[in-house]
């Protein structure tokens, strides 16, 4: 049982797996994974210690996601700013192309939550080639990101063919992937993969490591083949409640992280996604923690703190001016120069 996709089939996806290894009732989760689907691979599980704990918090349904909230399917107005399904173009130099509507582990706090592991984000062959299309129409545009749903869960051939139109986009000058395979499913991360990417140059990867318990031995292994490729890598940390909104939780991933080559780039406190209302943490608390990194922790290791406001103006600095709104409120200035209003939860 070593391929990949051997690693990827033994997931599990039924709560009542669950409860053959854990002391739990099934029974409330089914309603759950019915609406978002569940998927944990052997080495996600393998990391959970006991029900309730950061690996565990992330990859398992849990009832609170179907408590009624003010919050958004499409947290970033995504819809909006969608020329054709495939693409995401919210800033003139850069735009997302949706290219793998499956991922390999879904992570309960999933931005797309409503759509990830479902009809709603597959996409065609003929709709990802008409994304492309509307890029290579886009002269303005000089980085594509990759994502998804995780670009690296398509087969090699399928994602070398995709990789390859766009690098043949003459004004395209850097490409980019967002993946969290690194994180759930590294045997993903093979020598041909590697050899593939860095035809592709230049080409970087952002991971998506959220707990030190995460930096396992496979996991750092994948990353050193992908810098040995020559693919600088970053870390897109999300800010989650009862996982890693602690200061040593977070000073230890940091550090753990650059000690594997990759950079941590940006903590982002939670879009407000339908159904993660049980993962929020206060922005206060997580300025606390980032100013709490500030001489335990590399310069390098320190991520930028973003917020993304629903109505997709674009992701924007976390600081204390933000607070000066008050009770339970902060306020972002758009890149546009327009104040925004957002919970402070
Ligand atoms: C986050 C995001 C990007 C990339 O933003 P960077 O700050 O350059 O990493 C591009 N397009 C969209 C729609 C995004 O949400
Ligand atoms: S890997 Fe990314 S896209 Fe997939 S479920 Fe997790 S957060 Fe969502």
């Amino acid at each position: 049982m070593n391929s990949w996709q051997q690693q990827l089939a033994a997931s599990l996806t039924r709560p009542e797996q669950l409860a053959e290894r854990f002391d739990i009732d099934p029974v409330p989760l089914r309603a759950v994974a019915e609406r978002y689907p569940m998927q944990i691979t052997p080495l996600t599980l393998s990391l959970i210690e006991q029900p309730g704990d950061p690996i565990w918090r992330q990859a398992v349904p849990d009832p609170a996601e179907l408590l009624p909230d003010q919050l958004y399917e499409d947290p970033l107005n995504e819809a909006a700013f969608a020329p054709v399904p495939a693409v995401v173009h919210r800033y003139p130099d850069r735009a997302l192309l949706l290219v793998s509507g499956t991922c390999a582990g879904y992570c309960r706090f999933c931005t797309r939550k409503s759509r990830v592991g479902r009809p709603a984000l597959c996409l065609s062959e003929q709709q990802v080639d008409e994304g492309i299309a509307y890029i290579a129409a886009q002269p303005e545009i000089r980085d594509v990101i990759l994502t998804g749903g995780d670009p690296l869960l398509l087969e090699d051939d399928r994602l070398a063919e995709r990789l390859e139109r766009l690098r043949r986009i003459r004004h395209l000058e850097i490409l980019r992937i967002g993946t969290r395979v690194p994180v759930t499913l590294p045997e993903r991360v093979t020598p041909q993969l590697c050899t593939l990417l860095a035809r592709c140059h230049p080409l970087y990867i952002n991971t998506h490591f959220n707990h030190p318990r995460e930096l396992t031995p496979a996991a750092r292994a994948a990353c050193a083949r992908l810098a040995d490729a020559g693919i600088p890598l970053g870390n897109q940390t999300v800010l989650l409640r009862g996982v890693n909104d602690d200061p040593e939780v977070m000073a230890c991933l940091c550090r753990g992280l650059l000690a594997m080559r990759v950079r941590p780039y940006y903590l982002h406190q939670m879009d407000l996604a339908r159904g993660t209302t049980h993962f929020r943490v206060p922005v206060e608390r997580g300025l606390e923690i980032i100013e709490s990194l500030r001489g335990r922790v590399s310069g390098l290791g320190i991520p930028a703190y973003m917020v993304d406001p629903p109505g997709g103006e674009g992701k924007v600095m976390l600081t204390r001016d933000c607070l000066a709104a008050g009770e339970g409120t902060i306020q972002v200035r758009s890149a546009q120069g327009d104040v925004i209003l957002l919970p402070g939860c």
